[in-house]
């Protein structure tokens, strides 16, 4: 069963999200962890839009690479940031000539200071790109929500209401952001399914692999980060990977026991711990290949 079969059935989807390097020695890097992954055989990998500049590009170039060299179903992530509907236009085209199938159509982050400016005949939020993408376009649309609110938002149930704008514009799956309480993610699932959404709610996960990671998600993503983790993280730096290993993996197994309808890993890059988390729900029969 490929990504949009496994949603469909109800089985758990495993999915890795990657980001083009920024430096040349990041290159090195990306393409060890893609090997590494590639082995879990996963039903899709994303690969990350940047602000702008060059590896705007190497998001079209992985992609196409993914699928065609690696045969791996792939996801380009596409923001409004800074685009025209003639430059969005060129970039779908490009990957719908590249066969992809996947989209993963968001607003991005504002360009300053928490206000985001629509560019001249852009969009100024994700659905208007949804929208767009669904009524041009054959792609499969995906779309973000975040179930401890996204940082601009004033509530839970303003962003239960966008979701479901998103769905009803032409969103197939929404990916979660990182969160690292499942109550949340419970609560907010129930609260979307009363308010008509439908769709998949696929889990957003982030193995801590590096204290200094915990002030930047709170500040980046506005998620909130359990004290007994923040206290077992100090307590013992060298051992930061293991707990985060040892966090993440429980935290799987409960949203598998609960339904989850998939698992999104923000890698960043780095293979070492999905590794071990995937191999070991794999392992123990939690979620099958
Ligand atoms: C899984 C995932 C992957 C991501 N990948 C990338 C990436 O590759 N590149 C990147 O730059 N960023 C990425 N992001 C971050 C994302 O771009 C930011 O969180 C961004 O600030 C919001 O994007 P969105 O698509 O959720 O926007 P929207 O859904 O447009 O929401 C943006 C804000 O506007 C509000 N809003 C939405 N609709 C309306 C409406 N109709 N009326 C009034 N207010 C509204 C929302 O509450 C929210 O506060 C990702 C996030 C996630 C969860």
């Amino acid at each position: 069963m490929n990504f949009t079969e496994k949603l469909g059935a109800g089985a758990p989807t495993l999915s890795f999200e990657l980001f083009p390097p920024k430096r040349p020695d990041g290159w090195a890097t990306l393409y060890a962890t893609l090997s590494e992954i590639s082995r879990l055989k996963p039903d899709l990998v994303s690969v990350t839009y940047g602000a702008g500049g060059s590896t705007r590009e190497k998001t079209i170039d992985i992609v196409t690479r993914l699928k065609d060299e690696l045969e791996i179903d792939a996801m380009a992530h596409i923001t409004c940031v800074n685009h025209s509907r003639d430059e969005i236009d060129v970039i779908l085209n490009r990957l719908r000539d590249s066969r992809i199938r996947y989209i993963l159509a968001l607003r991005g982050d504002p360009q300053e200071k928490g206000i985001f400016r629509k560019a001249e005949n852009g969009f100024g939020y994700a659905y208007e790109l949804i929208r767009y993408i669904n009524f041009r376009y054959k792609f499969i649309t995906g779309c973000a929500t975040y179930p401890e609110k996204h940082i601009e938002s004033e509530s839970i149930e303003k962003d239960i209401e966008y979701l479901k704008l998103k769905q009803d514009t032409g969103a197939k799956f929404a990916i979660t952001q990182l969160f690292f309480i499942n109550d949340n993610f419970y609560r907010f699932r129930e609260l979307a399914v009363r308010a008509g959404v439908s769709i998949p709610i696929i889990a957003g996960l982030m193995p801590v692999i590096d204290i200094s990671q915990i002030e930047r998600f709170r500040n980046l993503c506005g998620c909130i980060i359990p004290d007994d983790l923040i206290n077992r993280l100090t307590k013992y730096p060298d051992r930061v990977v293991d707990i985060g290993i040892e966090y993440s993996l429980n935290q799987c197994l409960d949203l598998l026991k609960n339904g989850v309808c998939g698992l999104h890993f923000f890698t960043l890059n780095r293979s070492y711990s999905v590794v071990k988390i995937v191999s070991d729900l794999r392992n123990n029969g939690y979620l099958l290949s």
